[in-house]
């Protein structure tokens, strides 16, 4: 047991305090030696203690009194492909899921789009959950961007550190749910892709003290 294991369940508990998840949906993890800290599969974050948090090596393996996750294929992959990200988050957070179950992503209609690395935020295929075939398809839509939809699923957001993707989940919740509400009242003019990648140029280093 680490503190990694209590930083993970905090954040799987500030994710539903935030409205952006509810009971046992959605995941968390942080990158650990050798592999990563996940959430366990199927356990309400509220009666969890940080013991229940699932240490996995990069091959699979858990160690642990929980059993991981069922997408700890997802977070392993994201992992093992990208070495900047340190934690990533899951969640049906309710305007998030509605777009993707429309199958649909989020284009240039802000400009905070940008903040997930692209011009727009892709929606991954959908695929059964927990399976290869879900994060090989998470993966493709993540490719070069934090954050995307999943097709008739929820969400997924890969930050530096657990602040770092929850502040990430929260802001593409918020844009997803600014998106569903200009769609109700006639639909965005979109920002033309020079303006875009503009943007993306300010935010290499736009926060920086
Ligand atoms: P777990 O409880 O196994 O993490 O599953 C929740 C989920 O969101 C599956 O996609
Ligand atoms: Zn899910």
């Amino acid at each position: 047991m680490t503190d990694l294991h209590a930083a993970v369940l905090g954040t799987a508990r500030a994710m539903n305090a935030a409205g952006i998840n509810r009971g046992t949906a959605g995941n968390v993890s942080a990158r650990a030696d050798g592999g990563f800290v996940v959430t366990p599969t199927g356990m309400s974050y509220d009666a969890c203690v940080a013991e229940d948090m699932v240490a996995v090596g990069m091959d699979g393996t858990p160690s642990g009194r929980r059993k991981p996750s069922s997408e700890w294929r997802f977070h392993r992959d994201i992992y093992a492909a990208r070495p900047e990200v340190g934690a990533v988050i899951h969640t049906h957070s309710p305007f998030a899921t509605s777009l993707a179950c429309m199958g649909t992503g989020i284009p240039a209609f802000h400009y905070m789009v940008a903040r997930f690395g692209g011009a727009d935020v892709r929606c991954a295929d959908y695929a059964t959950f927990g399976t290869q075939a879900l994060s090989d398809a998470v993966l493709a839509a993540l490719d070069g961007r934090r954050g995307c939809l999943m097709a008739h699923h929820g969400m997924v957001v890969a930050g530096g550190d657990l602040g770092d993707a929850l502040a990430l989940a929260i802001e593409l919740e918020g844009l997803a749910e600014q998106y569903w509400r200009v769609l109700q009242i006639g639909g965005p003019r979109l920002l033309p892709g020079d303006e875009m990648a503009r943007v993306l140029e300010k935010f290499r280093d736009y926060g920086r003290q």
